[in-house]
């Protein structure tokens, strides 16, 4: 397996090789948070470097605080309907797609039946459980923080770290940062010290990122949160639980925009007590729901057995197509029949 592994790698260094220029397509999951973009531009403006044409294509858009980094104003978005064309076309007609952050296709949304049809070479970069099997040349692991900690350490491992600038280096570095939670999740790991030794190194101007994602709040999401946390939180403590249950009501009347629910649900596990947290927001199509835990917990064999979702064992999401009031009713239930289970991290029970 090893030497089948290090047979695809060669096959995959062939495929990105600077000897002949390719169309490649890069695509991450919908709604793309720091991690999703981040590598998604930063692997872009690396190809590019390799000669190559690349369009990074998202399946939504994204948070506003994304839209510094590199090569944001060229990114399509399939849910545009005056890009969808074009974005059709490209994955059409591409040579390589990448699919990074994700590694089940159902996370494309919309976009997912013209990946699948596409005749392309496949790539999957990504930190999740379980990768499905769709990928030409699979790099993967739970054991990263961050899909920018992995590609990185394949950008190095490919041989081309003098590629690495201080625009990559910056997409890598907001990546890692988001999804260690400011490097304090259980998984900010030495090697994660390391690589962001490294992109430092390169060029990140660190506190420069970490305004520009976390300190540049509209007034109406400061609002928002504290109406939050004042008259929608829920603090269940004998089930060591707190949760947020946001209306589409509530969204409307502070004008939210994309990603300013982003980071609310650390506010519910940030109490003392408190090893289980989830965020219920009404959208369009349902409830999408994040779930967080304390690192004992883990929420994302939760998620998915309950919520047809995943994710991470500390962090993980999900959808309800039930009202919002039920879905939450649903919630306290499971939680409540399966406390000692999640606890303990065993089979969880069948739902009655
Ligand atoms: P967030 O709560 O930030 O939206 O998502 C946290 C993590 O949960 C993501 O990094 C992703 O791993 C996972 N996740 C969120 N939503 C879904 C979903 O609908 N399906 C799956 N499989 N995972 C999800
Ligand atoms: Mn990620």
């Amino acid at each position: 397996s090893q030497l089948l592994h290090m047979q695809k790698l060669d096959l995959f260094k062939e495929q990105i090789s600077s000897a002949s220029s390719k169309r490649i397509i890069i695509t991450t999951h919908h709604k793309p948070d720091a991690d999703a973009l981040g590598s998604s531009l930063a692997l872009a403006l690396y190809l590019q470097k390799k000669n190559h044409q690349v369009t990074v294509v998202t399946p939504s858009d994204y948070p506003s605080f994304l839209h510094w980094m590199k090569g944001n104003e060229h990114v399509v978005n399939y849910e545009d309907a005056q890009q969808v064309e074009r974005a059709r076309e490209l994955i059409r007609e591409a040579d390589i797609i990448f699919c990074l952050d994700f590694s089940n296709l159902g996370r494309l949304q919309g976009m997912e039946k013209s990946v699948r049809e596409a005749d392309a070479y496949m790539v999957n970069i990504d930190h999740h459980q379980d990768p499905d099997d769709f990928a030409d040349f699979c790099f993967s692991s739970t054991k990263a923080a961050a899909t920018c900690e992995l590609l990185y350490d394949l950008i190095v491992k490919v041989g081309d770290r003098e590629l690495i600038d201080k625009d990559i280096a910056e997409c890598l570095y907001s990546g890692i940062m988001t999804d260690t939670g400011g490097f304090r999740h259980p998984n900010t790991t030495k090697n994660v010290h390391l690589v962001t030794a490294e992109l430092i190194d390169l060029g990140a101007d660190n506190s420069k990122i970490s305004r520009l994602i976390y300190d540049t709040y509209s007034v109406n999401r400061l609002k928002f949160l504290g109406f939050a946390l004042t008259r929608r939180l829920t603090i269940l403590p004998d089930l060591n639980t707190a949760y947020f249950g946001i209306s589409k009501k509530d969204l409307r009347k502070y004008q939210s925009q994309t990603g300013d629910t982003e980071g609310l649900v650390n506010y519910a596990l940030s109490l003392d007590g408190i090893k289980i947290a989830a965020l219920f927001t009404e959208r369009k199509d349902g409830v999408k729901i994040s779930f967080r835990s304390s690192e004992e917990v883990a929420v994302n064999k939760f998620a998915a057995t309950y919520f047809e979702g995943g994710g991470h064992k500390n962090a993980s999401g999900g959808i309800s197509k039930l009202p919002l009031e039920e879905t939450i009713q649903r919630f306290e239930k499971l939680v409540s029949e399966n406390k000692h289970i999640l606890f303990n991290q065993l089979a969880l029970v069948d739902e009655k």
